[in-house]
């Protein structure tokens, strides 16, 4: 047994709160450890320090603050083995997942290390005679991420990466979940040489998110989560005069047109439905297969069902783990049990032969599934992939639009010209064209549309920049005082 606090003013605080949250081995189903819940005191604790380190960072320089980032993106390089065994043992994902998750994660601190030259503002000389104009990003303050139990190493660093790159002190609240992974990246920046006080934890749930949320001295959110969260924080934040962004739940449907390669799909569809146990908000929940094909497509996904070895996470030759908590895979077995009665066919059924210990569930595989079924309708967020067969193009496309959902979307075909019709007429914010699972690179942003995000801004990339950053615009001259005379004219420029 363990215990995790918070990390506030660069080092460990315990928490007071006499509020905790169990931590489990989701392979075990056993309690590992114990994570403290920060009250409000321990809220504006962190609050406080970071407001505190604000002025000394805001002021450091952009070669030194790229520099820290250079050494970050060492050191968590460095650590990866470590890291990938953090996520293993809290989230359960299997080891090559876990490294495939930091992998992407350390994408964001590489394109923060390049904030010298992401923070250039614009220059006109001459704007009028003898003026000029400029404009200059400057840092909101303290901004705060709260992030979800599913990449607890990449999703931080989609934050705090570019938040603190631009000069914004922050304050990570994790999911109480897997919290642990959180606390070492904070020991990694330390030794990086970010000062203390520029990034702060603090543990908990509700009750600090609602702090974080209310708190005056808190500029910015990020949050990504579940929509109905997602919706609140959004609501509460801005309400509050707070700048959010707020990444919500997903079904991401994948388009199978008759001409595609149905094996190629099928693997596609295999891997990105069922990896990390489909608890990914761009994993693949739906497929829409074009009739004519459909028996075929199905088929072929059936039958790459029994190879993947579902395990321990750290057993090397898993390459499925448990879901996150026995609530979650008993609410994702729940789908399961409901899709016949709702007229469905359950082709593949996890629940069979699934490992006792910890809170595994097999690979699902849902046939004849309709809107107006709750195994369509809405997310699951575990492996279990739904088939809604279509009857053409136009169909699958006005399903995918329809969705309250627009995280991402693919589309399978040999046909460029459909795909670049689909690229034009869908209505998700990320799309993959033969690619199943379509996360952008830290260099474009990462958001949806509808119910999946709530704010303007997306994640990362440029968005990121500019969600962490505010515009100011200068106007100057150097006139000849003697040329000064009272002028009550609206200034113009011709
Ligand atoms: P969640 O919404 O339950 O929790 C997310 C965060 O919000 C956690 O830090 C949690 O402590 C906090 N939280 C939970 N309930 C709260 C409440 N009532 N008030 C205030 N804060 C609260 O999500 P989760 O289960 O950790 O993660 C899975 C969800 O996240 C899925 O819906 C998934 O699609 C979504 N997700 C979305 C993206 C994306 O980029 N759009 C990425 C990853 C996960």
């Amino acid at each position: 047994m363990y215990r995790i606090d918070h990390w506030i003013d660069g080092h460990t605080v315990s928490s007071k709160s006499g509020r905790t949250g169990n931590i489990f081995d989701p392979a075990t189903g056993q309690i590992q450890g114990t994570v403290g819940f920060a009250d409000v005191d321990e809220v504006d604790q962190a609050v406080a320090n970071a407001k505190a380190a604000l002025p000394a960072w805001r002021s450091t320089n952009l070669s030194r603050r790229a520099e820290i980032m250079f050494n970050m993106r060492e050191l968590v390089s460095s650590h990866r083995s470590e890291i990938a065994a953090l996520l293993t043992q809290e989230h359960g994902k299997v080891t090559a997942d876990a490294l495939g998750e930091l992998a992407r994660g350390l994408e964001n601190i590489e394109y923060a290390c390049g904030i010298p030259n992401l923070l250039k503002g614009g220059y006109s000389e001459q704007a009028s005679a003898g003026v000029d104009v400029y404009n200059i990003r400057q840092p909101l303050g303290v901004v705060v991420g709260i992030t979800p139990f599913n990449f607890p190493s990449m999703v931080p660093m989609w934050m705090f990466a570019n938040a603190i790159a631009c000069g914004n002190t922050f304050i990570l609240k994790p999911s109480e979940k897997d919290p642990s992974t959180a606390m070492l990246i904070a020991e990694l920046l330390k030794q990086a040489g970010l000062p203390d006080g520029v990034f702060n934890i603090v543990q908990g749930d509700k009750v600090a998110v609602d702090r974080l949320l209310s708190h005056p001295d808190i500029a910015a959110i990020s949050f990504v989560g579940s929509t109905p969260i997602a919706r609140y924080i959004y609501e509460t934040g801005t309400k509050n005069g707070k700048r959010v962004q707020a990444l919500g739940g997903a079904k991401n449907h994948m388009l199978v047109l008759p001409d595609a390669d149905l094996d190629m799909a099928a693997d596609a569809l295999v891997s990105a439905a069922y990896g990390s146990a489909g608890e990914r908000c761009m994993a693949i929940s739906v497929v829409l297969a074009v009739d004519t094909i459909a028996d075929e497509l199905v088929a072929k996904v059936k039958s790459r069902i029994p190879n993947i070895v579902v395990g321990n996470g750290s057993d090397p030759s898993s390459e499925m783990g448990p879901l996150i908590t026995g609530e979650h895979r008993d609410k994702v077995a729940g789908y399961i049990a409901g899709a016949a009665g709702e007229g469905a066919k359950v082709v593949v059924d996890g629940r069979e032969g699934a490992p006792s210990d910890g809170f595994f569930l097999k690979p699902s595989l849902i046939d004849h599934a309709q809107p107006g079924m709750k195994c369509y309708d809405e997310e699951i967020f575990g492996p279990v992939l739904t088939v809604v067969r279509v009857k053409s193009y136009e169909q699958g496309l006005q399903l995918i639009n329809d969705n309250q959902f627009g995280n991402g979307t693919a589309i399978f075909t040999r046909d460029g010209g459909v795909a670049r019709q689909f690229q034009f007429d869908v209505n998700v914010g990320m799309v993959g064209i033969n690619v199943p699972i379509p996360v952008p690179v830290s260099y474009y942003s990462f958001g949806g549309w509808k119910a999946s995000l709530f704010g303007d801004l997306h994640m990362y990339g440029p968005d990121g920049i500019a969600f962490y950053t505010r515009s100011k615009v200068v106007t100057s001259r150097w006139p000849d005082p003697r040329t000064s005379k009272v002028d009550l004219g609206f200034p113009q420029n011709r």
